[in-house]
């Protein structure tokens, strides 16, 4: 396995690899790896002839007061498990070079990231399009995988691929989740056991709001109003969000007709949980 820091030397060998016709999976990530992230390498592997990941703790997509500088991280940890699941070349840039102090440009996708996160996080999605962006001009894949558990973040990058005409194939792949549901991120080291067993009301939640619907339940008020209560049950929590919205554009909706997405954002203590579940007919 590669382990590249530099930003020239990756796009060098992006470059070689594109001349020798081999295709390139990217998945990106800020590390602290788990079986989610694992998921779409395994994913990756499968698709492309050369499996590379990054590995950054973005600064730019933290807004001030968050968990920037508290964010797990484990490079040796991570780098085994990269290398367990067949990764060929990881991308570890510092973040002096990724964002020099003459730094000044951005990528900002207007609509699909203004609800939901992009009302208590409103510089986030900036900071991810404008990070992504940039990894995807440094190691030019063919392909990029993402988790529809960050649905919101999938949706903006779908967005501006679309919107900037760059020419990689997007693949969102299903969040996997611990036992009793809750979907595995790194934020979830920062739960202490009463603060965990709380955070299995989310995809409770979830699986409510998904059979009330399977039972002929179309308002996203009333199924909303049962999430709520499942949530609110547990002392720890505090909602952030509660939505359902359009899959394509991320607006509120009040009927669903064919389809629809449950979106969360909880606090559990200091730490925000995000969850979602697509409803569709079936
Ligand atoms: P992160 O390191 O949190 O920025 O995540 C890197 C990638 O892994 C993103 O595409 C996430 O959507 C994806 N991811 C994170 N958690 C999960 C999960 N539980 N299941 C599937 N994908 C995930």
């Amino acid at each position: 396995m590669e382990i590249i820091a530099g930003v020239k030397e990756m796009r060098r060998r992006s470059e070689q690899l594109r001349m020798e016709r081999k295709t390139i999976a990217f998945v990106p990530t800020m590390g602290y790896l788990h079986e989610g992230h694992l998921s779409l390498m395994q994913e990756g592997r499968k698709m492309g002839d050369v499996l590379a990941i990054s590995i950054f703790v973005n600064p730019t997509q933290f807004g001030p007061g968050e968990d920037y500088e508290r964010y797990p991280r484990d490079m040796k940890r991570d780098l085994q498990l990269a290398r367990e699941v067949g990764v060929d070349i990881v991308f570890t840039p510092s973040t002096q070079e990724m964002y020099p102090p003459e730094f000044q440009t951005s990528v900002e996708v207007e609509k699909v990231t203004k609800n939901l996160c992009g009302i208590s996080r409103p510089h986030h999605f900036r900071g991810v399009t404008t990070v992504v962006a940039k990894l995807f001009n440094i190691v030019k894949p063919h392909l990029a995988l993402f988790g529809q558990k960050d649905y919101q973040q999938l949706a903006t990058i779908k967005r501006m691929m679309e919107d900037l005409n760059m020419d990689i194939e997007i693949i969102g792949l299903p969040t996997v989740r611990e036992t009793d549901g809750l979907a595995m991120s790194s934020r979830n080291t920062y739960l202490k056991s009463k603060e965990r067993k709380a955070a299995q009301s989310l995809y409770r939640s979830l699986c409510r709001g998904e059979e009330l619907f399977h039972q002929g339940e179309k308002s996203a008020a009333a199924i909303l109003q049962e999430i709520r209560g499942i949530i609110e049950a547990e002392q720890l929590t505090q909602i952030d969000y509660a939505k359902i919205c359009n899959p394509q554009t991320l607006e509120d909706i009040e009927e669903i007709e064919d389809e629809g997405v449950i979106a969360l954002a909880v606090k559990i203590g200091k730490t925000r949980l995000i969850d979602n579940l697509i409803l569709k007919e079936e």
